[in-house]
C-alpha cells in the first residue's frame, strides 16, 4: 500500500506539472489586450474566435491575442463587414467540469488511498494487505507456553543437526573466537507438516532470540521492486534484533531457478532472489549473528546460486516419521489433549502410516472435538480411530440418500475389493464400509502392518488387481460398468504407467522413460521431454495396457472362483454397512 500511495502521488504530480506547463506555454503565446483596444485595433485583425466571454484571435502580423469581455452583435457585425473571419462557439461548459476534475480528483484519490490503507490494516484484508504486509511476523520468545526442543518428537537426528545453530545463536562470540564459520543459511527440506517451522521456532526459543517468519510467496508481487524492498525491510529489521532467526517458508516461490519458466525469466522474482542473495552475503561481511532458515519440499527446483557455499549451504532433511517417531509424536501431543491413559499409542501409531506430525496433531484435535460432542471425559481409542477415519476418508454422510439399487452396486463393488485383497493380496483390510464419506460412496480401508518403503513387482501387480476388482465385480454381477470405479481406474493406470515409464519394469529393461518433468540442469530449470521414438512409445503404451488387462482378468477370475463368498460379503455389507477385519475373515472362511 505504501507503494501504491507513492505511485498515486507521483501520477497526480505528473498530471499537475503537465497541466501547469501547457497552461504557461499557452498563455505565453497570447498577448492579452483589453476589449476596447481590440475594437480600436480591429483593422489589423485577421481572425477571431469567440467563446462566451473569451475572445481569441490572430492579428494580420501573426501575433495571437486574447481578450475578455462580452462581444456583442454590433461588434461581431462590424468585424464581419471588414471581411474578418469570425467563429462563434458556445460557452465551454465542459471546461468547468474539467477544472473541477483537475482540482478535485487528486484530492479524492488521496482521500480514497488513505481510507483504503486504513481499512486494509483494520480488516487484515488480504487484497489490501498485499501492499501493507511489508512486515514479516516477528515472534519474541516468551517464558510460558513456548515451543522448545521437548515439543519436537521423533526426529532426534534433526535435533542433533541443528544443535550448532542453537549454540551459535546463544554464543556467537565463542564461535567467532574459535574461527568457526558461522551457520548462516540453512535449508530445511521435507514434506509439509514434518515440523520444519516447529524446529526453527524451537531453536529461537531455546536460544532466546526473536524469530521472524515470512512465506516466500509474499515476496512475489506484481510490481517489480516490491519483493526486493520487502526482503531488504525484513533484513533491516532482523539486524536491529540480532541475534535472531529469519524463517522463510516455501522458499521455492522466490528461489526457483532464474531464467526459468514459460516466456523466460520473471523480472520481479529475479530481483527478489538477487536481493536475498545480497542480504545473505551481507550477513557474512558484517558478521551479524543472524541465521536464515528456509523451508522447502522442492530443493530440486531451487536456483543453484542459493545453495552455493556461504549461502544456504547446510541442508537438514525432515522425513515423514516412522512408526517409532509417530508413537513419540502422539505422546508429546497427548499431554496437551486429555487422552485416556489406557490408549495404546503403538496401536494407534500403526493405524496411521504416512501421517506427518501435523496430521497426527490434527487427528488428536479432531478426536478431542468428537470426545466433547460425545460427552466423553477423555479421548479413548475408539474416538481416535474415528478421527483417523475422518481424516483419511472424509466425514461420514449418514443422511446421504441413495437408492437400494445403487447401494447394492456399491456393496458388491467394495466386497470385490475386500475379497480380492484378502484372498489374493494377503493384505490387511481394516474395514470395509458402504456409508458415504466425503466424496466416496464406499471404502475399503487397507492399512499395511508395516511402513512400506520399497515395493516389488509382484506386490505392485497385486495392488493393481485389488484396485480393479471393484469394477470387475460390477461387470460380473450387474453385467455393466459404472462411474463408481473412476478413482480405482485412475490410480491403477497411474501405477501401471509408473512401472513402465519410471520404475524400469518394462520388457525393455531397467530404463526410465519419464516423459515430462521439471528439473535443474546446469543451473536452469527445464521441462524435460524425453526423446522417445514413436516406435518405443507405442511399445511402452502397449505394455501399460497389457498390465492393466492382465490384472483385470486376474481379478475377474478370482471373483468368479469365489462367487459364493462374494455374495455373502455383499449381503453382510448391505445389512451392517460396515465390516471390520474379524467379521470379514469370518465370512470368507465359512463360505
Ligand atoms: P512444516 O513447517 O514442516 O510444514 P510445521 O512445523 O508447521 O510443519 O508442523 C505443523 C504442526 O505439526 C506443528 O505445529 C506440530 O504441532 C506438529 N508437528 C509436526 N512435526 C512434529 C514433530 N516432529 N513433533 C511434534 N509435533 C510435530
Ligand atoms: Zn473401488
Amino acid at each position: 500500500m505504501k507503494y501504491l500511495l507513492l505511485w498515486g502521488l507521483i501520477f497526480i504530480l505528473a498530471i499537475f506539472i503537465y497541466r501547469v506547463a501547457t497552461e504557461i506555454q499557452e498563455s505565453a503565446q497570447f498577448k492579452t489586450i483589453s476589449l476596447s483596444d481590440l475594437i480600436t485595433d480591429s483593422d489589423n485583425i485577421e481572425e477571431v474566435k469567440i467563446k462566451g466571454n473569451k475572445i481569441e484571435g490572430k492579428f494580420k502580423n501573426g501575433e495571437l491575442f486574447r481578450s475578455y469581455g462580452i462581444a456583442d452583435w454590433g461588434f461581431i457585425n462590424e468585424l464581419i463587414k471588414k471581411g474578418i473571419k469570425v467563429n462563434v462557439f458556445p460557452e465551454e461548459k465542459a471546461s468547468i467540469w474539467k477544472d473541477i476534475l483537475i482540482a478535485w480528483v487528486p484530492t479524492l484519490v488521496i482521500i480514497f488511498l488513505f481510507f483504503s490503507l486504513v481499512r486494509g490494516i483494520e480488516r487484515g484484508n488480504a487484497r489490501a494487505i498485499t501492499f501493507t504486509k511489508a512486515k514479516a511476523k516477528m515472534f519474541i520468545p516468551k517464558k510460558e507456553n513456548k515451543v522448545t526442543f521437548s515439543s519436537v518428537a521423533g526426529i532426534d537426528e534433526v535435533k542433533e543437526e541443528v544443535m550448532d545453530i542453537l549454540e551459535y545463536l546463544k554464543n556467537p562470540n565463542k564461535f567467532r573466537e574459535m574461527g568457526v564459520r558461522p551457520p548462516k543459511g540453512v535449508i530445511f527440506i521435507g514434506p509439509p507438516g514434518t515440523g520444519k517451522t516447529l524446529v526453527a521456532k524451537a531453536i529461537a526459543n531455546e536460544a532466546d532470540v526473536p524469530f521472524f517468519y515470512e512465506v516466500g510467496s509474499s515476496f512475489i508481487e506484481l510490481f517489480v521492486g516490491v519483493g526486493s524492498a520487502r526482503i531488504r525491510d525484513l533484513f533491516d529489521r532482523a539486524r536491529k534484533h540480532s541475534p535472531c532467526i529469519i524463517f522463510i517458508d516455501e522458499i521455492d516461490a522466490v528461489g526457483r531457478s532464474r531464467g526459468a519458466g514459460i516466456g523466460g525469466g520473471h523480472d520481479e522474482r529475479e530481483q527478489t532472489l538477487n536481493q536475498l542473495l545480497v542480504e545473505l552475503d551481507g550477513i557474512e561481511s558484517r558478521g551479524e549473528p543472524i541465521v536464515v532458515i528456509a523451508a522447502t519440499n522442492r530443493p530440486d527446483i531451487l536456483d543453484p546460486a542459493l545453495l552455493r557455499a556461504g549461502r544456504f549451504d547446510k541442508k537438514v532433511y525432515f522425513p515423514l516419521p516412522d512408526l517409532k517417531g509417530r508413537i513419540e509424536i502422539f505422546k508429546v501431543h497427548a499431554k496437551r489433549f486429555k487422552v485416556d491413559e489406557n490408549v495404546d499409542f503403538e496401536k494407534v501409531a500403526r493405524m496411521v502410516p504416512g501421517f506427518s506430525g501435523a496430521d497426527i496433531e490434527n487427528m488428536l484435535n479432531e478426536a478431542a472435538i468428537m470426545a466433547v460432542r460425545a460427552k466423553k471425559s477423555k479421548i479413548d481409542e475408539e474416538t481416535l480411530m474415528k478421527a483417523r477415519d475422518k481424516i483419511i476418508m472424509g466425514a461420514e454422510r449418514k443422511n446421504f440418500y441413495i437408492t437400494e439399487e445403487q447401494k447394492k452396486r456399491i456393496a458388491y463393488h467394495e466386497a470385490g475389493h475386500t475379497m480380492v485383497a484378502k484372498l489374493y493380496g494377503k493384505e490387511q483390510v481394516e474395514k470395509v464400509s458402504i456409508i458415504p464419506r466425503g466424496k466416496a460412496l464406499g471404502v475399503t480401508l487397507q492399512i499395511p502392518k508395516e511402513d512400506i518403503y520399497i515395493m516389488d513387482k509382484d506386490y505392485i501387480l497385486k495392488k493393481i488387481t485389488i484396485l480393479l476388482s471393484g469394477r470387475a465385480t460390477e461387470e460380473i454381477i450387474f453385467g455393466s460398468e459404472s462411474t463408481g470405479a473412476v478413482d480405482d481406474i485412475e490410480k491403477s493406470t497411474e501405477i501401471a504407467k509408473k512401472m513402465i515409464y519410471e520404475w524400469g519394469m518394462s520388457s525393455l529393461g531397467p530404463i526410465a522413460f519419464k516423459t515430462k518433468d521439471e528439473y535443474v540442469f546446469l543451473g536452469k530449470e527445464v521441462a524435460r521431454h524425453e526423446e522417445i521414438s514413436e516406435e518405443i512409445a507405442k511399445k511402452l503404451d502397449n505394455e501399460v495396457i497389457s498390465i492393466i488387462s492382465l490384472c483385470y482378468e486376474k481379478a475377474k477370475s478370482i471373483i468368479l472362483e469365489n462367487i459364493e463368498k462374494l455374495h455373502n460379503l455383499a449381503k453382510a455389507l448391505l445389512e451392517k454397512e460396515t465390516l471390520l477385519e474379524k467379521e470379514i475373515e469370518e465370512i470368507l472362511t465359512t463360505a
